[in-house]
């Protein structure tokens, strides 16, 4: 990471993003910045936990995510490590209701499965002893198998950990009847990646049908601990399937939630809060802020002509 100071503020350049500051690439990192702030609450956890505190005052829960992945750095690996306990305790300091969600690549899935696991170890261990709930974010096709196998692993020593599912994949329905079997806790997504066909469903009204499916899977499904299931959308037809399906299911043994992200359809969560649905926003945070965005930019055909629109502008 490279540290430009400018007259007015320091700039933290994205390892990804331009390799040599000049006054163009500092001027178009300032405006991307400016753009993912949409979706990243700031650069530092002091950004997150003051997110998490307005997401409370809205009472919604804050899932707090410290941007990064792909990483093989063992330095980046340890200090990510470090960061979420950190979050975890500050989380408990300042009396915020929250948690925090990982991605095993930014703390040694790149590497191999069994660092992955003893660093996943140490986050659980500590939040846990908080009481506090750790999800595991779900990446690209290459890291999913192993990020169940890791799960599953830690769901042996520490029940207050949850993994993401997606439904565009077509491995999804068989993983999440092995992971209701073992009292998973499930986080459902669309899926964020860009996936080839033959292993991911690529038509919209497919991976929808396939996220309805999944959905009355685990509302259907027999539970006897007190297991999250988290519909994560914006969809708002998937919402109001899912509310339909949360009452003609009884949910008592299951704690069931929205979770939504930052800076995306806020009505939604406020109408979701008043309706008496627990509801959650994931917050993410931190200078590695450039793949996020491009993933959020390129899911709706309207951002992408919006950045357009406003770099003409600037
Ligand atoms: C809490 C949470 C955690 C997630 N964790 C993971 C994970 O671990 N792994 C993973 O692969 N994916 C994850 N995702 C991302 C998810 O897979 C989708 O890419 C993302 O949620 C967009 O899909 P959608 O379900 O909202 O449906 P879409 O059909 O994409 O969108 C439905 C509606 O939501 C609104 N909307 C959606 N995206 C945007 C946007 N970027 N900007 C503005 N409006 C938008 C629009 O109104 C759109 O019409 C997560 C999503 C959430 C909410």
């Amino acid at each position: 990471m490279k540290v430009t100071k400018t007259k007015t503020r320091t700039w933290y350049t994205n390892e990804a993003s331009l390799q040599s500051p000049n006054s163009h690439s500092l001027l178009l990192e300032k405006f991307l910045f400016k753009i993912a702030r949409n979706w990243v609450s700031g650069n530092t956890y002091a950004d997150a936990l003051s997110s998490a505190r307005i997401s409370n005052e809205k009472c919604i829960s804050a899932i707090l995510n410290f941007l990064g992945e792909d990483t093989t750095d063992e330095r980046v690996i340890q200090q990510t490590v470090k960061e979420y306990i950190m979050l975890l305790e500050l989380l408990e300091s300042h009396s915020l209701d929250g948690c925090i969600s990982v991605k095993p690549t930014q703390v040694g899935l790149r590497i191999g499965v069994d660092p992955c696991l003893f660093n996943l170890r140490q986050i659980a261990k500590r939040a846990r002893s908080l009481n506090k709930f750790m999800w595991l974010d779900i990446e690209s096709y290459p890291f999913v198998e192993d990020t169940i196998a890791i799960y599953l692993e830690l769901l042996r020593d520490y029940k207050e950990v949850g993994v993401a599912i997606q439904s565009y994949l077509k491995r999804s329905s068989s993983d999440l009847l092995h992971l209701l079997e073992q009292n998973a806790n499930i986080r459902l997504v669309k899926g964020a990646y860009t996936e080839n066909e033959g292993i991911a469903l690529r038509s919209m009204e497919k991976i929808n049908s396939n996220f309805s499916e999944l959905m009355k899977m685990v509302f259907n499904s027999d539970n006897k601990q007190n297991t999250i299931f988290a519909i994560a959308t914006h969809d708002p037809r998937l919402i109001s399937e899912a509310i339909e399906l949360s009452r003609k299911f009884s949910t008592d043994r299951r704690k069931f939630e929205f979770q939504l992200l930052k800076g995306i359809s806020n009505e939604m969560k406020t109408s979701l809060v008043k309706q008496g649905f627990r509801v959650c926003e994931y917050i993410p945070y931190g200078n590695q802020w450039l793949r996020y965005s491009v993933r959020r930019i390129k899911e709706r055909k309207r951002n992408i002509f919006l950045l357009a629109r406003s770099l003409i502008q600037s």
